[in-house]
């Protein structure tokens, strides 16, 4: 089944100027690019984004550090798009990732771990459509 699915570069990893290089395991695994932009959230917009962890301790933390600097949001599409582009994530704990996963590769801790991807197709629907208009999905 072809689902689309939200990619975010995260502040940790814009911050090294690995844009590009994160793009490249993305799109050398197949996943296709059908939108994109670089923005900076601010305090209340990545409290929102990550309103299910509202509860969790390290959410002042996940928060400040979302807010930090620059990201790049996209929506990517593939066959089986949201499991396979967690696959190639890596495990959210970059000490727990997979050999060839981007957080392997760049993550630098549990938290900036320098990529989001969205977890389940209702989460998927709920975070394309927090980033993104109908307009701006142009793949
Ligand atoms: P993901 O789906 O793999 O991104 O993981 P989660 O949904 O569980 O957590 C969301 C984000 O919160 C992670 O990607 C991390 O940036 C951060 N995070 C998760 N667990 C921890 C933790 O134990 N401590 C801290 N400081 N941040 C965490």
């Amino acid at each position: 089944m072809t689902q689309r699915t939200l990619s975010i570069i995260k502040p940790d990893a814009v911050q090294r100027n690995l844009q590009g290089a994160i793009m490249k395991m993305i799109q050398d695994s197949g996943l296709k690019i059908v939108a994109m932009k670089m923005l900076r959230l601010s305090k209340d917009e990545a409290r929102g984004f990550y309103d299910v962890h509202k509860d969790r301790p390290f959410f002042d933390s996940l928060t400040d550090y979302m807010s930090s600097g620059p990201i790049v949001v996209s929506i990517l599409e593939g066959e089986n798009g949201i499991d396979k582009y967690r696959e190639i994530m890596g495990a959210t704990n970059p000490e727990n990732a997979q050999e060839g996963t981007i957080r392997k590769a760049y993550a630098l801790d549990i938290e900036k771990n320098s990529v989001h991807g969205s977890d389940a197709p209702e989460t998927a629907q709920v975070e394309m459509a927090y980033f993104f208009s109908k307009m701006e999905m142009v793949g």
